[in-house]
């Protein structure tokens, strides 16, 4: 079952949201060579507590961190750590939650460390813009598969793969809730969106094969032909006059990467 949110639920959600968009903003400026990804990791954290919210992962099905940070070849769900250094070229992706008044929210973005490639860019650009493309599908009437597909045909029509092990969600008062959003599938199938509804819609995309495969650390995804890949996420609330993004200060889909239709 989609549970619909109230006003109020969904002001709590917004609240959270913006704290995350100021994570985001903060990490943007703060993550630099050398730096371990526990050192990003317990940033996160303290701003978090600042703002008088509780990380959402730390602790999730024993998930050890407040930030999933994911390099290069990881997808998502990269564990922090002191040995574990950022460097120039890397591109990181960084998955955020919080919770305020136990409503969560749930954002991630990736982020290039100095300058990379033109086709990374491109990699993060596409998926960006994947994730942009998805949010518009946000509306009342629209059925949930004319999210997932927004994203595939884009993701697809630029030479990339999207990820099929791991989805997008609805979210609330829990992490996870139903509908499972995949990445990926034809247009007009699946539930109506109504408004109310509130979805954490994360494109995985790769720069090779979508197969993805778990290290030993039991957390940690890569893609199995080592190719790299971004994550992009929001989460988005379902309203009469269209989507609202709530892990963005403006309410539409904010900058995460530099604004690129060009491509
Ligand atoms: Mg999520």
């Amino acid at each position: 079952m989609i549970v619909l949110k109230s006003a109020r639920e969904i002001a709590l959600m917004r609240q959270a949201g913006h704290i995350l968009a100021g994570v985001v903003e903060r990490l943007r400026g703060f993550v630099r060579p050398g730096m371990s990804t526990l050192e990003v990791d317990e940033d996160v954290e303290a701003y978090i507590h600042r703002e008088g919210a509780e990380p959402a992962f730390k602790g999730y099905r024993g998930f050890p961190a407040t930030a999933c940070i994911s390099i290069n070849e990881e997808v998502v769900h990269g564990i922090p750590s002191a040995r574990r250094k950022i460097r120039e070229g890397d591109i990181v992706g960084l998955d955020l939650g919080c919770i305020v008044e136990g409503y969560y929210a749930d954002c991630a973005f990736t982020l290039p460390i100095g300058t990379v490639p033109a086709n990374v860019q491109k990699l993060l650009n596409v998926t960006r813009e994947s994730l942009d493309l998805a949010i518009q599908e946000c509306r009342p009437g629209r059925r949930l598969s004319d999210v997932s597909h927004a994203v595939q045909s884009h993701v697809e029509a630029n030479g990339f793969a999207v990820v099929r092990a791991f989805v997008g969600h609805g979210i609330g008062r829990a992490l996870h809730e139903e509908p499972q959003i995949p990445n990926f599938g034809d247009p007009g199938r699946g539930p109506q969106l109504r408004p109310g509804m509130v979805l954490a819609i994360e494109p995985m995309v790769t720069m090779g094969s979508w197969e993805v495969r778990i290290l030993d650390d039991g957390w940690t995804a890569v893609t199995q032909d080592g190719s790299l890949a971004a994550h992009f996420e929001h989460t988005v609330a379902v309203t009469d006059n269209g989507p609202e993004v709530l892990t963005s200060l403006s309410g539409q889909s904010a900058p995460t990467a530099p604004a690129s239709r060009g491509r």
